[in-house]
């Protein structure tokens, strides 16, 4: 009696663990993405602890060895995440060559030697609602090669997905409207896709290529520039350090606010919330 109970539960389980796919993701925003699309059809994971950076992250012993081959990695760009590259996986999507070329944004030097330059393509675009939007048809279009069987189910929550997004950018939207000065610097790129879509000025970026701090003469520029800009803010990221940040926000009495890009914390888990979040902080900034 007992064998004949446990037999069909056993084989269940059996065809459940091999009919499911498997999707790993860098950072947060990724599998929160995956999430979205994927649903119940198979099992979203993901690397980047909270509070790591994804351009200085090191990758562990154990991170790789619970990503088996038949897994699809998810990831931003070589630009982005690069030491995903050392995981056994079967497919591999790289999200920021799923955008089309006019809707990339770029990383243009304003300070310093490198000013007048472009030093590559950004590659923090999911800070944008609609720039997600925009690669959502081409990553349903690679999810149902991988899984054909789940095709329907991608579909189904890629349009649901798409019409949260729209509304997401309605309401920051909203939430922005009426803010006059509107000239900001960054810290780095972090924010720079978020920024050009509300239309907020961004005047410059302190740390054009990431992890290169500026000179101290690049320094007093930028210090002039945003005098000169009447830059209302800086914005810095939460998980990177901030010492030149720091000394132009000392030296032009302009405030810093941290912003966060990558969420997985506290009020920062859903997409959504964690867009909403940053969308406070920037409206407290230029208030
Ligand atoms: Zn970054």
């Amino acid at each position: 009696m007992r064998i004949i109970l446990f037999i069909p539960l056993y084989v269940f389980c059996f065809i459940f663990i091999y009919g499911q796919v498997d999707y790993i993701t860098t950072i947060h925003p990724f599998y929160e993405i995956m999430k979205n699309i994927v649903g119940d059809r198979g099992l979203v994971k993901e690397i980047l602890p909270a509070g790591a950076s994804p351009h200085t992250y090191e990758l562990k012993a154990s991170d790789v060895k619970n990503v088996e081959y038949k897994t699809t990695l998810i990831m931003g760009s070589p630009k982005l995440d690069t030491w995903a590259y050392k995981f056994h996986y079967q497919n591999r999507i790289e999200l920021l060559s799923l955008i089309p070329e006019e809707n990339l944004l770029y990383l243009d030097a304003k300070f310093g030697k490198n000013k007048g330059k472009r030093m590559g393509t950004d590659p923090h675009f999911w800070t944008d609602p609609l720039t997600v939007k925009i690669l959502l048809p081409k990553l349903n279009e690679k999810l149902c090669q991988i899984d054909k069987e789940g095709c329907d189910i991608y579909n189904k929550n890629h349009q649901l997905f798409s019409n949260q997004l729209d509304s997401l950018y309605q309401k920051i939207k909203e939430k922005l409207s009426g803010i006059e000065n509107k000239s900001v610097l960054l810290a780095h790129s972090f924010f720079q896709y978020y920024l050009k879509r509300f239309h907020i000025d961004l005047v410059g970026i302190i740390e054009i290529v990431e992890g290169t701090e500026p000179t101290p003469r690049e320094l007093k520029e930028i210090i002039e520039t945003v005098k000169e800009r009447k830059v209302r803010a800086i914005f810095t990221q939460i998980q990177h350090s901030d010492r030149a940040a720091r000394i132009v926000a000392e030296s032009t009495g302009i405030k810093l606010y941290e912003l966060d890009p990558l969420g997985g914390v506290l009020d920062r888990k859903t997409y959504q919330e964690l867009l909403l979040y940053n969308t406070q902080i920037i409206l407290e900034a230029l208030r």
